[in-house]
């Protein structure tokens, strides 16, 4: 789709158009796990990538087609793949990049998930991953070692409300010849689009504000199409030839998609995170609201955030919209229309306290879970992050007194009076 037209037609309208067989105007859940091949010859050029077209559910759906185009179009991409869940899609993008023994950096501020699946299971496939603290962007740098082939970062961490400078960020990627990552799951191409301060690739839990409704699991990995896969040789599942595909040489072929097929075609392929149609019906049916959603999730996490500033039970909020946020700057520059609507708090009286505030609410939703049109509420210490070191917990904004409040789309005054009666119960 043309990328002229604004971000909200695109939300609606982008990778889709009337079901050709049936004029249905919504994409249809095409809830079938293979396609019928036209000949032999026909089922040969697609099997060897010299056509594209569909197989089998596992590498491509047309359902999922749909989201896939319409996430690369929002986030200003080439290209993108869905799969199963945000991790899946944080696979897929690694397994794609890395060869055993190299390594990478990545922010501390990141999702609990993601801290022990980069330290802990990537471990035991041979991939190192290198933590640093991201609000010094030069700490990336001094962690970069020759095998390092990507710096990750959360542009908007959850759960720390820690805004991350991507374009300084950035520069040190591509002065050592490798990409940046950056997980948007918690700004959403609506809040920030990476690609426009120079991600190379974007990875997105969908469960979240994408797809919005708290109902469906899903992941995306975007490629901006403008990365040398060839430089320096570091990337030999890009270039070197692919015994799978009779010796293709992914990046020689598809050049600006190369990634994203690679991930596809083998990633998706051999290990099989595929995404369902229906949660891609969900997600695409979730992303035609986004705009809509965001204003006001945006407006009431503000609300909500002001009123805990000015409460004596509360210690510190950390929102990166607000002023006294040492993050404000950077959300000027990076979410200029609005720094989310997933933030912490510290509640004074730590631990105990806490665990009282998440029984105490009532219209809040005490999960883990985030971007929901309802609001939720965690204490971290206690769930997310309670496989994490003390001092884990800490450095990724996780400490005992922390709470984790992802605002949704109710009444902001019945927000801000369910949390009053609960830090006064
Ligand atoms: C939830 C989340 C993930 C993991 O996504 P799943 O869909 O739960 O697998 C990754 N990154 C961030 C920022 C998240 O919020």
């Amino acid at each position: 789709m043309n990328l002229e037209y604004g971000f909200e037609t695109r939300a609606i309208h982008a990778g889709a158009a009337p079901d050709p067989t049936t004029g249905a105007r919504a994409t249809p859940i095409y809830q079938t796990t293979a396609y019928v091949f036209d000949d032999v010859d026909h089922a040969a050029s697609l099997f060897n990538l010299h056509n594209f077209g569909y197989i089998y559910s596992r590498l491509t759906n047309p359902t999922v087609a749909v989201l896939e185009e319409r996430i690369a179009a929002l986030e200003g991409g080439r290209a993108a793949v869905a799969a199963a869940s945000g991790h899946a899609a944080q696979f897929l993008t690694f397994f794609t990049l890395m060869e055993p023994g190299d390594e990478f950096v990545a922010s501390r501020n990141l999702y609990g998930g993601s801290l022990t699946q980069f330290g802990l299971s990537f471990k035991k496939l041979g991939w190192t991953c290198h933590f640093v603290d991201p609000s010094e962007p030069e700490n990336f740098r001094k962690a970069l070692t020759a095998r390092c082939k990507a710096i990750f970062i959360e542009n908007l961490a959850n759960p720390g409300g820690v805004v991350v400078d991507i374009e300084r960020v950035a520069a040190i990627a591509h002065a050592a010849g490798i990409p940046l990552i950056v997980d948007n799951t918690l700004a959403t191409p609506y809040l920030c689009r990476p690609i426009e301060h120079g991600a190379d690739i974007v990875v997105h839990s969908t469960t979240k504000f994408l797809s919005g409704h708290g109902n469906a699991l899903g992941g995306v990995v975007v490629e901006s199409g403008k990365f040398d896969w060839s430089q320096g040789d570091r990337f030999p599942s890009l270039t070197a030839p692919e015994p799978a595909y009779h010796g293709l040489k992914f990046f020689e072929n598809f050049g600006d998609f190369a990634f994203t097929m690679k991930a596809r075609a083998v990633a998706l392929r051999d290990f099989g995170p595929a995404l369902a149609p229906l949660n891609a019906f969900l997600t695409i049916t979730g992303v035609e609201t986004l705009h809509v959603r965001m204003e006001r999730h945006v407006e009431n996490a503000r609300k909500v955030a002001e009123f805990l500033s000015g409460r004596d039970e509360v210690a510190w909020v950390s929102y990166a919209g607000l002023k006294q946020s040492p993050y404000y700057k950077l959300a000027q520059k990076y979410l200029p229309k609005g720094a989310g609507a997933v933030f912490t708090f510290g509640i004074t009286g730590g631990y105990e306290a806490g665990i009282r505030l998440v029984e105490n609410v009532r219209l809040f939703s005490h999960l883990a879970n985030i971007g929901d049109t309802r609001s939720l509420i965690l204490h971290p210490a206690s769930t997310t992050h309670r496989q994490l070191t003390d001092e884990q917990r800490a450095d990724a904004g996780a400490g005992a007194d922390v709470i984790r409040l992802s605002i949704g789309l109710e009444t902001a005054d019945d927000l801000i009076r369910d949390l009053d009666q609960a830090l006064g119960s």
